[in-house]
């Protein structure tokens, strides 16, 4: 029988998605057969994070720095904006640098079910972006999804009269697929044939 330490370590980790209570017991038992390399290391890691843990306030995105990494980056290019459910998917489609522009993360979608109103999402914050000019273009970049789909049309809606150009993903996407799980490939390839919304 493990000691409550070592039962609280395991408990907290089997919530992490993906593990469950059995590889949460055999990820404690790897890290403390490793104390001095991988145990230290993660506590090191963890406690960096959590004492530097920021939104960005300009787009959402969770980082170190605010605004940032994303926001801050000069060579990003401004004009184009890609607006995200949520943190996750705008870091798949970072991940391999597929989209140049800046980003802006909703904070989920809407959805009748859930009770997620317009107002519950990062909306009006878009439509100032939008509203003080210097974008071009709005990259919807929304799952697949029908949830994702509607909450789509309603920007889509919010954001007409505007000069810009609204784009959405090519539906080379799975339906139902959500952004984080698709391999760069099909992202990649959803990016560049990105098509006008309506
Ligand atoms: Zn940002």
């Amino acid at each position: 029988m493990a000691s409550q330490e070592i039962e609280a370590l395991t408990g907290a980790l089997a919530r992490l998605p993906g593990l469950g209570p059995r590889s949460a017991r055999r990820a404690v038992l790897w890290l403390l057969k490793r104390r001095e390399t991988a145990l230290d290391q993660l506590v090191a890691a963890l406690a960096a994070v959590q004492e530097r843990l920021v939104e960005c306030a300009t787009c959402g995105n969770v980082d170190t720095s605010d605004p940032c990494g994303v926001c801050a980056d000069p060579r990003r290019d401004a004009r184009s904006l890609c607006v995200v459910e949520d943190v996750p998917d705008l870091w798949a489609l970072d991940r391999a640098r597929l989209f140049p522009g800046r980003y802006h993360v909703l904070g989920g979608r809407l959805s009748a079910l859930d009770g997620v109103r317009p107002e519950d999402l990062t909306i009006d914050l878009l439509i100032e972006r939008v509203a003080k000019g210097g974008i071009d273009e709005v990259v919807l970049a929304m799952n697949a999804t029908l949830e994702g789909q509607t909450t789509a049309h309603y920007l889509a809606e919010r954001l007409e009269g505007y000069p810009i150009r609204i784009t959405q993903l090519a539906h080379g996407l799975p339906v139902g697929g959500e952004l984080d799980y698709l391999d760069e490939g099909t992202l990649a390839q959803a990016i560049r044939a990105r098509r006008p919304v309506g």
